[in-house]
């Protein structure tokens, strides 16, 4: 949920990444260039020239595509590859292998499953982030072939913009639960980059006070109830959000981290802090950030809110509970 400044740092690991795209490959390997240029003579032999030319339009743009940021996304998408409207990719036309749709075969050439497997996984481990950048609510890890490695989501949906399913800036983490909503909706959108350094954070969460009082009369944590909230007037960024996620039921099962939060927030105070500070110091020779994540219990700079489950709605609300 935290956002990555786009820099020339990322810009440089998105050059990286696409320089060294499939250069470690066997001579087995079929290329998604050689693999397009293939099915767009398939497709023109079947007399499906717009559809051929769609292919080409990745051909000639292949590298750039690899590396164009989220804020020209679109105007790639009208200005070279506007042969073919939405639906028309979402057809099974005559020279597509199989029972395949047009914008799947696209996906297999430009070899997403290699990309997926293995390519991108060093570059999100780079960025840091182990969290779905959706909803902080899992980590986006998994194991494949007793490996962990990353889930990985298209920001803009390869049914729409399949041209773009390789693309660096297209990529990003997600978990299970956020991944399948965006498999069978894709009418949204968000990015975890950002070029706009004031964008960083769009979102955070608050915790309803009357459903402290009410947890503090029963101790029962199930009247615990936060929200995601962002800073427009009329929270519509959060609630839109919110709402396509369904992050409003799925952290109804996270109560209990925060009332654990309004437990340090009646006890944790500057003489408990300094006591323990003098404590374990000589032992584990803290540094501030670490000591404050020692004695709080998660990541306190927003700056780490993707490396742990749950971050952003801990800081929300120790926030809230003043504590420091
Ligand atoms: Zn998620």
């Amino acid at each position: 949920m935290r956002k990555i400044l786009i820099t020339d740092e990322i810009r440089r690991l998105a050059k990286e990444y696409a320089d060294n795209l499939f250069t470690k490959r066997n001579s087995q390997f079929i290329m998604p260039e050689d693999g397009l240029r293939i099915f767009a003579n398939e497709l023109r032999l079947h007399g499906k020239d717009n559809y051929a030319t769609y292919v080409d339009a990745i051909i000639d743009h292949y590298y750039e595509i690899l590396i164009i940021e989220p804020n020209r996304f679109d105007y790639y998408k009208n200005e070279y590859f506007n042969t073919l409207r939405d639906e028309d990719l979402l057809q099974h036309v005559n020279g597509c292998p199989g029972n395949k749709k047009f914008y799947e075969v696209i996906v297999d050439k430009m070899r997403y499953d290699a990309v997926q497997k293995k390519e991108i996984r060093p570059y999100i481990k780079k960025l840091g982030i182990k969290t779905c950048v959706y909803c902080n609510a899992s980590y986006a890890i998994a194991t494949d072939d007793n490996k962990a490695t990353y889930q990985v989501d298209h920001c803009f949906p390869k049914s729409k913009y399949p041209f773009l399913c390789t693309s660096f800036f297209n990529l990003q983490p997600s978990c299970m639960h956020c991944n399948q909503i965006k498999s069978k909706k894709d009418d949204y959108i968000y990015s975890m980059y950002t070029d706009v350094p004031t964008e960083l954070t769009p979102f955070y969460f608050s915790i309803d006070s009357r459903s402290i009082i009410k947890y503090m009369l029963t101790h029962n944590s199930d009247y615990l109830r936060f929200k995601l909230k962002s800073n427009d007037d009329e929270n519509e960024i959060a609630i839109r959000h919110s709402d396509f996620f369904h992050l409003d039921s799925l952290y109804t099962q996270f109560t209990d981290a925060a009332e654990e939060l309004i437990w340090k927030g009646k006890i944790f105070n500057a003489a408990y802090r300094n006591q323990l500070m003098n404590m374990y110091n000589k032992k584990i020779a803290f540094g501030m950030d670490d000591f404050k994540r020692f004695y709080l219990g998660f990541y306190p700079d927003s700056k780490d809110i993707n490396k742990r489950p749950l971050t952003l709605l801990m800081q929300g609300i120790a926030k809230e509970m003043g504590l420091k």
